[in-house]
């Protein structure tokens, strides 16, 4: 039954197949041969299979445990460095016809403020988020044909591009909407997107058809096969992520990483991104009733075992995690993280009152992005504001077989480093700029050729003077 080839989302998410890794990983979790096998493979650092992931998560042997937190935290620094590259969500509209219980955007919720963007409030939005320093933008809508059709949020996408305030410029544009097909992924190709993120929240389809009781999204095999779509359209950049504390998680990790071999086996492409949001409180939303929450430890494992199994994949985490916690995951595989966030519609021009709460979920990192930054940049990482492989036409296999044969690290690096010096000119506090300076300065000499080198402290000179937007 199980085909990773599979064009049915029961197939290539067998649930026969899951519980079988499931039993096997529980079987070999004190194997020492075995998980040393495993470890080995993984150094090679060419990803693993499910069934060979599923055991290191379950690996109960504290020295084994250790070698794969080191192990994962190697491959950070050979695929990522210290760059970690910035973004924010913007919220258009919470309307929503679904059902999900976990969200407070559901249709049953009455007393939610419900709201839409106009495009001139979408401006008013983009601009503050500019004058914050964001480059990168997720976009967010609930699924209502009525209310934010795709040509919203294309009408919206061609909005967001178009604004040039000052020296900002939103420069990539990442999409989160509702599954949808083939033809309407085709058009938000066209409208220049980066990445189409949709979480599959859980894999395991009766606890998803019992989330999500009515309402488009309770159909499993039209959600699932997604991704499968939105590729058919033209968009090779897709982002993966379920929803922690959902379904037992051992579950969701195999799902996880068989949606990921499947997109490989069919496409020759993997996800571009992969997220581990956890569920939050919200209005309407009490997260001890999901009763498969996961604490710090078990996060801080899946975020490992997602970084060996899956090297050439970014990793996301929101600020629905603590600064503790994004510190602690940061280092073990985490690529991208937002700053600054508003999960409410319209929150970045204006502070909502707690009646007119619109939000998805309570922000647990509420820290100004130039305060992100500057953690950061203590902590000797290199804040990205980079967007080039999108707009240098990277995406899809290119981007992957520049990952593979390791050519990224030659654009990536100088291109952190002429970005956050972008930042740092325009945005930054007097003492971020301070740590960034220095920072930069000692970063140059980790870039391997003389004569990148050269051009990158010719362009940070120019950015100093004005210039902007250099890339490589
Ligand atoms: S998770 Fe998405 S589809 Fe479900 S209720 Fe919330 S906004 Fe709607
Ligand atoms: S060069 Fe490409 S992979 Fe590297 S940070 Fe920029 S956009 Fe990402």
């Amino acid at each position: 039954m199980y085909d990773p080839r599979s064009n049915k989302a029961e197939e290539f998410i067998d649930d026969g197949e899951i519980l079988e890794t499931l039993a096997y990983a529980e079987k070999n979790k004190r194997n020492a041969a075995l998980i040393d096998r495993i470890i080995e493979k993984a150094k090679l650092r060419k990803g693993l299979s499910h069934r060979e992931a599923a055991v290191l998560l379950d690996c109960e042997l504290e020295d084994k445990n250790e070698e794969i937190y080191e192990l994962a935290k190697q491959i950070k620094k050979d695929f990522y460095g210290n760059r970690i590259v910035m973004f924010a969500p913007l919220y258009l509209s919470n309307y929503c016809i679904n059902s999900c219980v976990y969200c407070p955007y559901h249709i049953k919720n009455k007393h939610i403020a419900r709201k839409k963007l106009t495009q001139e409030e979408i401006r008013r939005e983009v601009i503050a988020l500019q004058d914050m320093g964001h480059k990168r933008l997720a976009l967010e809508t609930g699924e209502d044909p009525v209310n934010n059709p795709i040509e919203y949020v294309l009408e919206s996408i061609e909005t967001i591009y178009g604004i040039k305030h000052k020296n900002g410029a939103i420069r990539r544009v990442n999409v989160n909407i509702a599954a949808t097909t083939v033809e309407n992924y085709r058009r938000l190709k066209d409208a220049g997107i980066g990445t189409y993120i949709l979480f599959q929240e859980t894999y395991h389809k009766k606890s998803y058809e019992t989330l999500h009781p009515a309402g488009p999204k309770h159909d499993y095999a039209y959600h699932t096969e997604a991704m499968d779509r939105a590729m058919e359209g033209g968009i090779d950049d897709v982002g993966l992520g379920v929803l922690f504390g959902l379904e037992m998680y051992r579950y969701e990790f195999a799902g996880l990483l068989m949606h990921a071999e499947h997109l490989e086996a069919v496409h020759g492409v993997g996800p571009h991104t992969i997220s581990v949001p956890r569920i939050r409180h919200a209005d309407d939303i009490d997260p001890s009733a999901f009763d498969n929450s996961i604490d710090d430890d078990i996060f801080a494992k899946l975020v490992a075992c997602i970084r060996i199994a899956v090297p050439y994949t970014g990793m996301i985490v929101s600020t629905r995690e603590s600064k503790k916690t994004r510190e602690r995951v940061l280092q073990l595989g985490i690529s991208q993280i937002s700053g600054g966030s508003r999960t409410s519609v319209g929150g970045y021009v204006e502070e909502e009152s707690e009646e007119e709460n619109s939000a998805q979920f309570d922000v647990i990192d509420n820290r100004p992005l130039d305060e992100v930054v500057k953690w950061l940049m203590q902590q000797e990482y290199i804040p990205s504001f980079c967007t080039a492989c999108y707009r240098e036409g990277r995406t899809g296999d290119r981007f992957m077989s520049l990952c593979k044969s390791g050519q990224i690290q030659n654009c990536c690096h100088p291109n952190a480093l002429m970005t956050l010096k972008e930042y740092l000119c325009d945005y930054a506090k007097p003492d971020t700029r301070a740590i960034g300076d220095a920072l930069i300065e000692k970063e140059l000499a980790h870039i391997p050729s003389e004569k990148v080198r050269g051009i990158v402290v010719e362009n940070l000179e120019k950015i100093g003077q004005g210039s902007r937007d250099f890339r490589f």
